[in-house]
């Protein structure tokens, strides 16, 4: 196992080796802040004999704790590095209430509710009770509420309070939201659900009231820590009640999570927290280009109130980034992954699928890109959108898995009652759904008294909707009785249902078009669920320390499906992804820019950059929108290219620049053209990249294949055929110019 300091420079070496307990380090992207933590918990595990089990550290998104495991791994080995508490703050915090939660009266077995949930929760309400409030604003009052630490109880009590001292009027507008959150609370406590931000504010009060849940934590590390929010860092300071040995790492300019509640001022609470907080900065960066980082730099040096900031490339200068203008949307798309075949063929296959990544400032840009990719018949997965989850057909299977797991989930139980059809109507469900409610059972419960003939219900059945009850009990029954006989077999159940539902003719039916793709991603549900079966219990990276459990009781193992359909809510709500073949097929990454935070690519591109997306039109905060855009151009490497459309989806009509990028001066920080790369190119590219350099042979054969490749219409000189540009241009050729330089549109579109 190699020298934990080898290779690092002096700051980066001080950081981790430090004795300091509470350590900062605040330094640019790419400076090597991930490194010095992953090295700092090697250093804190080989040099200090600190237990990898008292050991938390936090990270961002499941794919942060993926790549920091991996480095950790490299320098503890597998055995201990598999011991340690690492994973989002969502993640950790759910570990805490399954084992410990009955402390605090959570029940055994809860369940999450995703966005989705909550929203049609919401939505319901707001309908049925005829509230003003739009459901979004609500549930987005509700989570900021929440992430500042306020839970309802709270809320409500302030809100009381208020009203005796101001007088009933004043508060007249937060009573509608405050009946809302509270209706909303109620549902979820009857569903026995959490939603995301209830599983942070929970962990907070258990933790409050047992200490000695943590007593064994020795250690917490939070990576990205500027983008903590409220709760966040309550939690990171009660995971360190007993010991405050805290390190974090951060950079105020990369701070893009303000609409969450995150708040960049937890560096400097910190800081009053605990007064002798050690504050290391690294100023080289290792990751990006000269000519990159300095763009870079260009767009976040326009925030004035921003303080100057030292910051030196160490690799060489390279390739500028490219800003090309280009007619519309699906240009811009086919353009991206014209551009992705040359680079790759004239780099002599140097670069590969996988160093490529394509950012999104939102999710829903990723149609045009996705199609061009399907065309091309090349792979690409997706992080950030919630592609795969939130597929009908997939969300369809997860709401019967939910409700076999968890029959009290009303919710799911009424957007599948009648899904695939069972001549049950809207009406009939919601009629059952209030005698349900009126008689104190949950849907589930008369629904199983009903097919039983327990119970006669008040709601009048038909004939064929009795039938259709009797048919979604068995299914329901029946998967509970598999599940509970054989717990590991989550691929079974999810066959037992598709069996029971006819889903193959359902689909081919419902979905002529494309029912075979759609069966495709079953397939791929199914092939996740025997992964999930194959993992060890979620319960054993808790119980490794060999303590007793808090109460003295049995430990109650959490069911591998309950686990996970827990997963399926955290994944779909930070990062997923969604590849066409598994990871061992090269493939490109598609992502939006806040899932991107963290990563780093050889080659970056950035559609979109117009007015409107970025500053996005419906954003509040144009700072945070240009950190934003700052996070994106810092995660390439060697190759960055911007890219934005004159016109595409009716949205951005006449499309404008980003201002971002069209401050006086910037032209000299970009090129129109992507770079031409000589064989010398391809040699700095390999050094840059610490990768083999490809023979003088393989880049004249991959550049021949280019010029044979038909479907390629992007010429190796790197112009755009007038035809297609006319085609594009429905027939007239765009002649305004280009972002910068003179050439006119002929040469440059
Ligand atoms: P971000 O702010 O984007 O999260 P970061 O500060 O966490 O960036 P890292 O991801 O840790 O930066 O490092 C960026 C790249 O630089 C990585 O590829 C890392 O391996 C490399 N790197 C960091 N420090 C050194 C070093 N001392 N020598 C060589 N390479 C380094
Ligand atoms: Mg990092």
């Amino acid at each position: 196992m190699g020298d934990i300091l080898y290779g690092l420079n002096s700051a980066q070496r001080t950081a981790v080796s430090s004795e300091a307990e509470v350590l900062q380090v605040l330094a640019p992207p790419g400076s090597g802040k991930t490194k010095t933590l992953t090295s700092r918990v090697a250093h804190l595990i080989r040099e200090r004999s600190f237990k990898p089990w008292n050991i938390i550290v936090c990270t961002f998104t499941v794919k942060a704790a993926r790549e920091m495991q991996e480095r950790i791994r490299a320098f503890v080995g597998e055995e201990l590095e598999k011991k340690l508490r690492i994973g989002t703050f969502h993640k950790i915090a759910l570990i805490y209430l399954r084992r410990y939660g009955k402390l605090i009266g959570i029940p055994d077995n809860f369940g999450v509710a995703d966005t989705n949930d909550s929203m049609r929760i919401i939505t319901r309400m707001v309908k049925e009770h005829k509230f003003s409030l739009e459901p979004k604003v609500a549930r987005d009052r509700i989570s900021r509420s929440k992430a500042q630490g306020i839970d309802c109880e709270q809320f409500l009590a302030t809100l009381q309070q208020k009203k005796s001292s101001v007088g009933q009027n004043a508060i007249a507008e937060k009573q509608e939201f405050a009946e809302i959150f509270s209706m909303y609370q109620t549902q979820l406590d009857r569903c026995n659900l959490l939603d995301f931000d209830d599983i942070l504010l929970r962990c907070v009060d258990l933790l409050r009231r047992n200490p000695e849940c943590v007593s064994n934590i020795e250690a917490v590390l939070v990576d990205e820590f500027q983008d903590t929010n409220g709760v966040q860092y309550e939690l990171m300071s009660l995971f360190a009640q007993q010991r405050s040995f805290i390190t974090i790492v951060g950079d105020p300019d990369q701070s893009i999570y303000g609409w969450r509640s995150a708040d960049v001022k937890n560096l400097g609470r910190m800081k009053i927290q605990w007064r002798d907080t050690l504050t290391v900065n690294l100023e080289e960066n290792y990751r990006s280009s000269g000519a990159i980082l300095r763009a870079a730099q260009k767009v976040i040096e326009q925030d004035e109130t921003r303080p100057p900031k030292q910051l030196q490339a160490t690799h060489s200068i390279g390739q500028r980034p490219v800003l090309r203008k280009l007619p519309t949307a699906k240009a811009e798309a086919d353009w991206i992954i014209a551009e992705i075949k040359r680079l790759m063929a004239l780099s002599g296959g140097l670069l590969k699928l996988t160093d490529f990544a394509i950012l999104l400032r939102t999710a829903s840009l990723s149609r045009n890109i996705e199609a061009a990719f399907g065309k091309a018949g090349m792979a690409y997965r997706m992080i950030g959108g919630k592609k795969f989850y939130d597929r009908v057909e997939i969300k369809l299977l997860i709401d019967y898995l939910r409700v076999i797991d968890q029959p009290a989930h009303s919710e799911a139980v009424e957007r599948i009652i009648n899904e695939p059809s069972r001549k049950i109507g809207d009406k009939t469900t919601e009629s059952l759904l209030k005698e349900a409610q009126g008689t104190g059972q949950t849907l589930w419960d008369l629904v199983r008294r009903i097919a039983q003939g327990h119970q006669k219900s008040s709601t009048k059945l038909t004939t064929p909707a009795m039938k259709g009850i009797e048919q979604f009990h068995d299914v329901i029954a029946s998967g509970r009785k598999r599940i509970e006989k054989e717990p590991t077999g989550l691929a079974d159940l999810i066959n037992l249902i598709l069996n029971k539902l006819s889903f193959q003719s359902y689909l081919k039916q419902k979905y002529p078009e494309d029912h075979e793709s759609r069966w495709a991603n079953v397939e791929e549900l199914i092939a996740q669920a025997t992964d999930a079966s194959n993992q060890p219990p979620e319960q054993l990276s808790l119980d490794d320390e060999g303590l007793p459990s808090v109460d003295g009781t049995e430990v109650i193992e959490q069911s591998p499906l309950t686990s996970f359909l827990a997963n399926v809510a955290l994944s779909a709500a930070t990062d997923q992804k969604q590849g066409e073949g598994g990871d061992e097929v090269a493939q490109a990454t598609v992502s939006t820019l806040h899932a991107a935070k963290g990563l780093e690519w050889p080659v970056v591109f950035i559609p979109a950059c117009y007015k409107g997306s970025i500053p996005h039109s419906r954003a509040d905060d144009n700072d945070e929108e240009r950190r934003l855009l700052y996070v994106g151009m810092t995660r390439a490497q060697v190759i960055l290219n911007m890219t934005f459309p004159l016109k595409g989806s009716s949205q951005n009509e006449g499309a404008e620049l980003s201002p971002f990028l069209s401050e006086h001066g910037m032209n000299n920080f970009f090129e129109e053209h992507g770079p031409s790369i000589s064989e010398r190119d391809v040699h700095a590219l390999a050094n840059t990249l610490g990768r083999d350099q490809p023979t003088m042979e393989a880049i004249a054969e991959s550049k021949k294949s280019l010029e044979r490749d038909e479907d390629n219409y992007w010429p190796v000189n790197g112009e755009w055929p007038l035809e297609e540009l006319a085609k594009f241009n429905n027939g007239q050729a765009d002649d305004s110019g280009p972002v910068y330089g003179n050439t006119r549109a002929a040469s440059w579109v």
